[in-house]
């Protein structure tokens, strides 16, 4: 494996100057043909001439997009001026295949990687199975990217708890054994409740104060179409929360397609709200799902006065 080259890691990245009250930062996902890479580039290029703090690529469930993914990170890190962190799961890969991954991505000039076990493939709310020579669990995965190279290593975290979790407690103790093995700050799963956020926060400081100062940074979807947020809230067993939900169904009347502006609308609304208490209360970043597009997050920047165009 060659020596990943520096880049700033998403901690250090936190407490640069940025333009508006928080620093943002915004997530893609490795698109599957040309035209939607197209899209994907527009995006990065007005996102990167507003700064974000960093910005983040999926990799497919099973591994699907694997090769994508390690591709247009490496594009990302090296083309762009933007802080790159790619993410890893470890559906279907042996600890070899990992260790090989982690290379591809050092080989990238990837520094930042977002450690994460994943899903079944084909049905999330299916029976994990661990590959037979892999790991159960992402806290192994946090340690074997650190043991690899210079990473800084994020996970994954869930204001709602994760759906596999028993109880909120047992939930955060599995948080912090993946920043007590190297993590140094978590990214949640998108939430529509501030409260969850807020919660989840205050349990992991209370739990271990040393592992609660780490960054964790709220994931803010907004809304452009409610079939879609419906069906992500699916895979991930979140849920919209009941006032959330009304004002969307409002929104939506008796025809979701012919409303389909209407909804944005709230969708927007509902975005920029959460970002205004978030940031009150002192969210250390805000993490927006882009869906590779620039315009529906570029209208919350805006309305947020975060929408600054840098030099
Ligand atoms: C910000 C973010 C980005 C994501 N990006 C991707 C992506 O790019 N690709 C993708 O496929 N998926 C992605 N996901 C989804 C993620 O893979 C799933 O949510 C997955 O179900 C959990 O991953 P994890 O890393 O939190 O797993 P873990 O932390 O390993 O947790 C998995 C489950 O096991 C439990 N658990 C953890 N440790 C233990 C233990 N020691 N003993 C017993 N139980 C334990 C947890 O409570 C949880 O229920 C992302 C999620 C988030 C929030």
């Amino acid at each position: 494996m060659t020596s990943p080259i520096a880049s700033p890691t998403v901690v250090s990245r936190l407490s640069e100057p940025h333009s508006g009250p928080v620093p943002f930062s915004v997530e893609f996902f490795p698109p599957k043909d040309a035209p939607a890479e197209e899209r994907l580039w527009r995006a990065v290029r007005i996102f990167e001439r507003l700064r974000p703090a960093f910005v983040s690529l999926t990799y497919g469930a099973g591994g699907g997009t694997r090769d994508r993914t390690v591709r247009i990170a490496g594009e990302l890190a090296r083309e762009t001026t933007l802080t790159t962190v790619a993410h890893l799961t470890a559906v279907n890969h042996s600890l070899d295949e990992l260790r090989a991954m982690v290379g591809s991505y050092a080989d990238q000039g990837i520094t930042n990687v977002l450690a994460l076990r994943g899903d079944p493939p084909g049905n999330p709310m299916g029976e994990w199975v661990k590959h037979p020579e892999g790991v159960a669990y992402a806290e192994e995965l946090v340690r074997l990217v650190g043991e690899l190279g210079d990473f800084q290593v994020g996970v994954a975290s869930f204001p709602e708890g994760h759906h596999r979790s028993p109880t909120l407690d047992e939930d955060t103790r599995f948080l912090l054994g993946k920043l007590r093995a190297g993590a140094e700050y978590s990214i949640t799963q998108m939430f529509f409740d501030v409260e969850d956020y807020f919660r989840l926060r205050d349990r992991v400081v209370a739990a271990d104060p040393e592992q609660g100062a780490k960054p964790i940074i709220p994931g803010i979807m907004p809304i452009t179409s409610l079939a879609s947020v419906r069906r992500m809230l699916e895979l991930s067993g979140s849920k919209l929360p009941a006032d959330v939900d009304a004002r969307l169904t409002a929104a939506a009347g008796n025809d979701e397609e012919a409303n389909r502006e209407a909804i944005r609308a709230v969708g927007i609304d509902l975005a920029t709200e959460m970002s205004e208490r978030l940031i009150a209360e002192g969210a250390p970043c805000l993490h927006f799902c882009s869906l590779n597009f620039a315009r529906a997050t570029t209208e919350v920047l805006d309305r947020l006065g975060m929408n600054v165009l840098v030099p």
